[in-house]
């Protein structure tokens, strides 16, 4: 018997907001001292009213309108109640029966995976166990977290191996960034990932009954976590064994899932109204003005860029992966619309220019002014397009305009760095090389392509390395 994987996601995302979700506390990053950004309210105080955020509605709407989803214009905030110590209120306010998205989808390259849901929620505050001996042993409590906003997104179980879930996270977090909404730093917890996923036969309807794997703090451990599963899982209905209903960690260094609690334990969280907010009322006119916000997406703009520069898809994953490299992008594409100046400008950003940001560490947001102008880039895709450089002078200019601070143009001919298209003066050269080696000239006249090298050599040693290479060979196919 075969079986195929059913995979649901739900994606927590924190809010790039400035203020709490409730009250009006900063969100300060981890390293802020424990509890000094919290007030009566996210600490839970008795007697405190919530206050909504409207920054994080916008933002919400925003996820829900760029993926595709039905904006409820009327929702319910919703208590999630449960006991935890980082939880002074008791309760989480969520959304239940009627959350703000439901109903979109985002496509990958060949499938496109439904979004049942999006919903507002606030985070939780956070335990610090310590590690001392037994009898030292405390944790303490940090509330700095306490009413952060978050979006919860919820797929259809429509993913079918590791691989999807890792393309679907993948685009989910593009989309966020490119937004504006969320840094969807794993490590820093602003984005945050349960895997569902269960067994059927193939081609059954029939769904299975799933497993939850939960917090998994990388992509990567989403894939390796769902790989294992999926064997974990196989095993058992080869074995005749029944696969309970479970919720798992995923044990990164032993590589395995492990569980943690099974159907006996399962939450119930009570939902109910949250009695002291008001249901949310959008205005249309709200919807539409974010829409326009918004304006035009990624996978869009992909499509664009196919029809107009004939692009690979490849080329145009890179000046599409964030805002920010594609209005560097766009500025050089002021100066030019020749396809093949694009790609070679393209080419320079997919290497030198990304190799350059990592280097010196650059963020997204700090690449427009960070990185070399824009119409330098296109100077030099222009030269090598027009043979005037060789790639080799093309990654020099490309050093030496940042460093000195002077454009392509001026340096290459400051530094030599112009080829020789001159053909009279190379077919000097060549000539003298074909004298000199004359067995090398036999070989490729007889048809051997490789005996160029000690005449190209020649050209080259004479001419200082400035001879353009194309038109050597040119001239020696014309000897
Ligand atoms: P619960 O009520 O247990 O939280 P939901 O219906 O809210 O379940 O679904 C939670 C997630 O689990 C969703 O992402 C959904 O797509 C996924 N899911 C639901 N049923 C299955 C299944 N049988 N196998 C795999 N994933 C599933
Ligand atoms: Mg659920
Ligand atoms: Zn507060």
């Amino acid at each position: 018997m075969e079986f195929e994987p059913v995979i649901g996601l739900e994606i927590h995302t924190q809010l790039k907001t400035k203020t709490k979700m409730f009250c009006r506390c900063e969100i300060v990053d981890s390293n802020s001292p424990a509890n000094s950004s919290i007030c009566p309210i996210c600490s839970a105080q008795p007697g405190v009213l919530p206050l909504l955020n409207k920054k994080a509605v916008e933002m919400a709407v925003k996820i829900g309108l760029a993926i595709n989803a039905k904006i409820n214009r009327f929702s319910v905030f919703a208590r999630k109640n449960y006991f935890y110590p980082d939880l002074p209120k008791g309760y989480q306010i969520s959304q239940y029966e009627r959350p703000v998205c439901e109903d979109g989808y985002i496509m990958l390259t060949d499938k496109k995976i439904r979004i049942k849901r999006a919903h507002i929620e606030e985070d939780a505050g956070k335990s610090l166990h310590s590690i001392g001996s037994e009898q030292l042993d405390f944790t303490l409590i940090d509330l700095n977290r306490c009413g952060v906003p978050l979006v919860e997104i919820v797929t259809e179980p429509d993913i079918s191996s590791p691989d999807e879930a890792y393309e679907f996270l993948t685009e989910l977090k593009k989309l966020l960034r490119w937004l504006e909404i969320s840094n969807c730093d794993m490590e820093k917890g602003e984005l945050r990932c349960d895997v569902n996923i269960s067994l059927r036969e193939n081609g059954s309807k029939k769904l299975g009954r799933k497993v939850e794997i939960k917090n998994l703090n990388s992509f990567k451990a989403v894939k390796d976590s769902l790989k294992y599963e999926i064997k974990r899982q196989s095993e058992m209905i080869k074995d005749n064994k029944k696969i309970e209903q479970d919720t798992r960690t995923w044990n990164a260094q032993k590589g395995e899932t492990i569980s943690m609690r099974s159907k006996e334990m399962a939450n119930d969280y009570r939902y109910f109204p949250e009695p002291d907010l008001v249901p949310l009322n959008l205005e249309q006119r709200l919807i539409d003005e974010i829409k326009q916000s918004i304006g035009k997406l990624p996978s869009q703009i992909r499509d664009e860029y196919i029809k107009k520069y004939s692009l690979k898809a490849d080329d145009i994953e890179v000046i599409t992966s964030n805002k920010y490299i594609n209005s560097y992008f766009e500025k050089i594409t002021n100066f030019t619309d020749d396809k093949n100046v694009i790609k070679n400008a393209i080419n320079i950003i997919n290497g030198q220019l990304l190799a350059y940001i990592n280097e010196n560490k650059i963020n997204d947001e700090d690449f427009l002014t960070k990185s070399p102008d824009p119409e330098h880039i296109y100077q030099i895709a222009d030269m090598i397009s027009k043979n005037e450089i060789s790639s080799a002078g093309a990654k020099k200019l490309f050093e030496q305009s940042l460093s000195m601070k002077k454009s392509p143009k001026i340096l290459v001919d400051e530094l030599g760095l112009k080829q020789i298209s001159n053909t009279d003066e190379i077919e000097g050269w060549v000539k003298e090389a074909v004298e000199i080696n004359k067995k090398a000239f036999d070989d490729f006249k007889s048809g051997n392509e490789k005996a160029t090298g000690p005449i190209v050599g020649y050209v080259m040693k004479k001419s200082k390395g400035k001879a353009n290479p194309v038109i050597v060979i040119d001239i020696l196919k014309k000897l």
